[in-house]
């Protein structure tokens, strides 16, 4: 059996302005609003994007009503819709924040969620300030909780420090300990560096033996503030791909109880034989990122605070005076809208791996390429490539017997 990736077409990658006139019934559904409820961060990662984490800047419960108003009266609402509170650490501010302001979304809701969209809340959280109360909290409000750990302490505590340089690790696993004794299913993002990529085994198991079953990998990447990734030294790369094929042994060890997100996600395509045509990272309005003064933003939420030489923000408009529809009209959004476009359609002509792709994030394409009108990254071949080539090249070698 061969289960091939997609062929692509050798079609030019020049394209007029017509192709990308702004067609608003194609943008959205909304699926996820990330809002920041702070930029401030209790800890000092090295590998963070995030300018403005020493600032203990907070979202003002005014701001609450305008927001989930513009969500819900927003032509671009779908069914259902996640509310994820990030960028900055979420837990620096007080359970009473949170409450206050759940009572003001329910009220949002009974005023403007006229088509009854269903609304998820989910945290990602460095987890070191979870106790009781925080579970407590999370069961009341069926909040998805996700953490963020880096594997075993002498991996985590060499990027994810406090500002006095002390190690998060031991701090993170008492969260989690208490999200086990609460009974609270939690997924965790590890964040692969070059420093992991010799310890498979160590990481795998760590994680199985701490009862984490349910880990995504997110690469070190160059964005933001953060101005060079470890991946990207030489050898770098050929030391990934063994990492990777050792973790799938491992993962396949255990009868499908260890889920590895960038595998589940690629089998799932092959099985299905689903192909992608976009992502939520470059459709307008699938995503929309709020920070805590009511700016808002689209496409990857990893834009929202950042700056660029090439597009200045990324913030198009503020719930307070502007809507979700009526950005798209402006110029800033339509130089973005046009280049994440072209550089959607350049992947699409040019890579064979579009199709379990989806064209890419265009925050990944800035800061490697400098446009967003550009294809392959090296985040790419990391995240998308070199995963797809282990997963296909194993399951042949089952297929085939
Ligand atoms: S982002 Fe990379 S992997 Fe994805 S379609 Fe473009 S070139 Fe291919």
């Amino acid at each position: 059996m061969t289960i091939a990736k997609s062929t692509p077409t050798s079609e030019s990658a020049i394209f007029s302005n017509e192709d990308f006139a702004i067609a608003l019934s194609q943008f959205g559904p909304i699926s996820l609003v990330v809002i920041q409820p702070t930029s401030f961060c209790n800890l000092n990662c090295d590998y963070c994007y995030l300018p403005d984490r020493h600032l203990k800047n907070r979202l003002s419960l005014n701001l609450v009503e305008p927001i989930f108003k513009a969500i819900f009266t927003s032509r671009f609402l779908g069914d259902y819709f996640t509310v994820c509170w990030h960028a900055g650490e979420p837990l620096a501010v007080p359970i009473s924040f949170y409450e206050a302001v759940f009572e003001q979304i329910e009220e949002a809701e009974r005023q403007f969620n006229t088509r009854q969209a269903c609304l998820m809340h989910s945290i990602q959280t460095n987890g070191i300030l979870i106790d009781s109360a925080w579970c407590d909290f999370f069961q009341k409000h069926d909040i998805h909780v996700g953490i963020s750990l880096d594997g075993p302490a002498f991996l985590h505590d060499t990027h994810r420090r406090t500002r006095k340089g002390l190690g998060s690790h031991a701090s993170t696993m008492r969260g989690i300990a208490c999200l086990q004794e609460h009974k609270i299913p939690f997924s965790v993002i590890c964040v692969i560096t070059a420093d992991s990529l010799d310890y498979p085994d160590e990481i795998f198991n760590f994680f199985w033996e701490n009862g984490i079953t349910d880990v995504g990998f997110n690469m070190e990447e160059t964005e933001g503030v953060h101005q060079s990734s470890s991946l990207e030294r030489a050898g770098v790369e050929e030391r990934y791909r063994a990492f990777i094929e050792r973790f799938w042994e491992l993962t396949a060890q255990t009868d499908g109880a260890f889920k590895v997100r960038e595998f589940e996600s690629i089998c799932s395509l092959i099985y299905s034989g689903d192909r992608l045509d976009k992502t939520d990272m470059n459709a307008p309005f699938a995503i929309v990122s709020i920070d805590h003064q009511g700016n808002f933003s689209t496409f990857d939420p990893e834009l929202l605070s950042v700056k660029t030489d090439r597009y200045g923000d990324f913030i198009l408009g503020n719930v307070l005076k502007d809507t979700f529809e009526s950005v798209c009209y402006g110029e800033k959004f339509q130089q973005i809208y046009r280049d994440i476009a072209t550089g959607v359609r350049e992947c699409r002509h040019t890579c064979q791996y579009f199709g379990i792709c989806g064209g890419g994030a265009g925050s990944n394409k800035y800061w490697e390429n400098g446009t967003f009108a550009s294809s392959e990254t090296k985040a790419c071949r990391y995240r998308i490539k070199a995963i797809a080539d282990i997963v296909l090249e194993e399951l042949e070698n089952v297929f085939s017997g």
